[in-house]
């Protein structure tokens, strides 16, 4: 079974329409109103929905074990927030795409918090952040 990520598939399909309006430059002048570099962009969206209609696709979350370094598959309809190897049975948390992890420093009372900086999790549920460099955090 062949994997394929979802930023593959962007940057593919980012690719793909690049070459192709390469050989095929735009004819005549479209319309102004409508931005259709994002509307081709997000076409692969309905594209990708479709193909996973058909079945001709699956989706899924692919991830590694831990404690056994077992490639587990999950697919979207048993996708669940708590995940299990399929070989030892090791439990882990199924990843947060596109999800804001933000960092707070509390002030000395520890009554009061202030955001010091956020990041953007990715299609594995990882994310990063460039946090302030705090000479004396106690101060
Ligand atoms: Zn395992």
């Amino acid at each position: 079974m062949d994997f394929v990520s979802y930023d593959d598939h962007k940057t593919s399909w980012k690719t793909y329409r690049a070459a192709c309006w390469a050989v095929h430059p735009q004819q005549g002048d479209p319309a102004t109103d409508v931005d259709w570099d994002r509307h081709e962009e997000e076409s692969l969206d309905a594209c990708l929905i479709e193909l996973r209609r058909r079945q001709i696709m699956f989706q899924g979350h692919r991830w590694t074990c831990r404690k056994c370094h077992h490639r587990n598959w999950v697919d979207l309809a048993t996708l669940a927030s708590e995940l299990s190897c399929q070989v030892c049975k090791q439990p882990a948390q199924a990843p947060v795409a596109g999800a804001t992890v933000d960092f707070f420093a509390l002030d000395a009372s520890g009554t009061r918090s202030v955001l010091i900086g956020s990041g953007l999790t990715n299609a594995s549920g990882q994310y990063r952040a460039v946090l302030p460099d705090v000479p004396a955090p106690a101060n």
